[in-house]
């Protein structure tokens, strides 16, 4: 059920050619841990990226769940996409949403994001392709666990 179609370490590895292969036209987006990381740095060749994506004529919105207007707004303009915010993934209808701004069928878009329970379920319930990337700043959590560990070590001392 919560099986990805696919995985991918970065958003960023994800080649025209693998899209193209499965009939993608359009891409929807997660933004937290997939196109930037905990502290909101954009990912490495994002925007170089999205540019190749677009001269594939591959369309591409941003989905998440994230309640933050002015933030989505932001990255939204800064990377030239349009935009659903609140979508309350897994429930459908901001991901439906999206779909609407791409004009296209389920079955021609790929929902990537770093999330089962919320990016690849929704794709599931929606009957999209699913792409599972890894969360950006998973290593970063765990540098921030060992130095906090550490810390706790020293202080003891
Ligand atoms: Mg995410």
């Amino acid at each position: 059920m919560l099986k990805p179609d696919a995985q991918f370490k970065r958003i960023t590895d994800i080649s025209i050619e693998f899209l193209q292969k499965h009939n993608i036209e359009g891409l929807i987006l997660d933004l937290d841990n997939t196109l930037i990381d905990y502290d909101g740095n954009l990912l490495d060749g994002v925007k170089e990226w999205i540019k190749k994506v677009k001269d594939a004529q591959i369309k591409i919105a941003i989905a998440t769940n994230s309640i933050n207007t002015e933030k989505v707004e932001g990255y939204a303009k800064t990377l030239g996409l349009v935009f659903v915010h609140k979508s309350f993934k897994p429930i459908k209808r901001g991901v439906k949403k999206a779909a609407k701004k791409l004009n296209l069928p389920p079955n021609r878009i790929a929902e990537i994001g770093d999330q089962l329970f919320t990016d690849v379920w929704v794709a599931k319930r929606m009957n999209m392709f699913s792409i599972l990337t890894e969360p950006i700043s998973t290593d970063r959590f765990k540098i921030d666990i060992i130095k906090r560990r550490l810390e706790k070590w020293v202080l003891s001392r």
